[in-house]
């Protein structure tokens, strides 16, 4: 379970992020729409570790993350572009990370399989990342995530820079994952049909702020402010 709580960041003389309070309940998949410009990145990157919060609080099971560098938070974060190693070839891109954890090469070979399996790319461990589609890389990047088991995945608008037919069957895909793992994930996107289809509950951002918390149906059909129903497009 994530709390956040009064997360706040400034830049200098920009208020990126204002106030912003949430919780994500365990196998929940939240996500947080909004313009861009609107916060949701650094939010995001607060979380995983990559930025300070100016003020307020992380907590992911029970503990204060605040402490906590990148590589020792219980996260794992999907960039808008797949961000593989264009050296190493989808084995050692996913192996990578197992072998800083100390785990065994009989046991990174198996992890690794598995992993490829499950997003669709069995038997591709010797391909590089020039070698592969866009949603292939996309995919390798899931899997060298979802491989070092995160308690809480987070994905940067992961399917942005996808042509639209693939960028829909990445979103089932992605669904079918996470619900298979129970994986507790917080998705940034600033695409309305995406956060309506993927999402248990959307936390939609305005300059920094919370705009509304609920359920897709809620969002859609009770937007609390003209700001909400514009953004979903109940008002077009
Ligand atoms: P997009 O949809 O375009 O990715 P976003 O919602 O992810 O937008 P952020 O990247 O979180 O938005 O940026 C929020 C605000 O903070 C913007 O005004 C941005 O210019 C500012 N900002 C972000 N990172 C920095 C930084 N390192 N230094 C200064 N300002 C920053
Ligand atoms: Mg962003």
């Amino acid at each position: 379970k994530l709390i956040v709580e009064n997360l706040t960041k400034n830049f200098s003389s920009t208020q990126a992020v204002s106030e912003v309070s949430v919780s994500i309940g365990d196998g929940e998949l939240l996500c947080l729409l909004g313009p861009s410009g609107c916060g949701k990145s650094t939010v995001l990157r607060m979380i995983a570790g990559f930025e300070t919060p100016t003020s307020g609080r992380i907590v992911i099971d029970g503990e204060d993350v605040a402490h906590l560098t990148p590589d020792k938070r219980p996260t794992g974060m999907v960039f808008q572009s797949h961000a593989l190693w264009s050296h190493m070839t989808v084995f050692q891109n996913i192996a990578f990370g197992l072998k800083l954890r100390g785990f065994a090469r009989e046991a990174v070979r198996g992890k690794v399989s598995e992993v490829l399996e499950l997003v669709g790319l069995a038997g591709y461990e010797r391909r590089y990342p020039g070698q592969l589609s866009g949603g292939q890389q996309q995919r390798v990047a899931i899997a060298r995530c979802v491989v070092l088991t995160p308690k809480i995945l987070l994905m940067d608008e992961p399917f942005s820079a996808l042509d639209a037919h693939l960028r829909v069957r990445l979103r089932e895909e992605v669904r079918g994952i996470q619900q298979r793992l129970g994986l507790t994930t917080l998705f940034v996107t600033h695409d309305q049909e995406e956060a309506l289809t993927l999402a248990d509950r959307i936390v939609v951002m305005k300059s920094g702020r919370v705009e509304q918390i609920g359920s897709p149906s809620a969002i859609y059909a009770q937007p609390v402010t003209r700001f909400v129903a514009e953004f979903i497009g109940t008002m077009n």
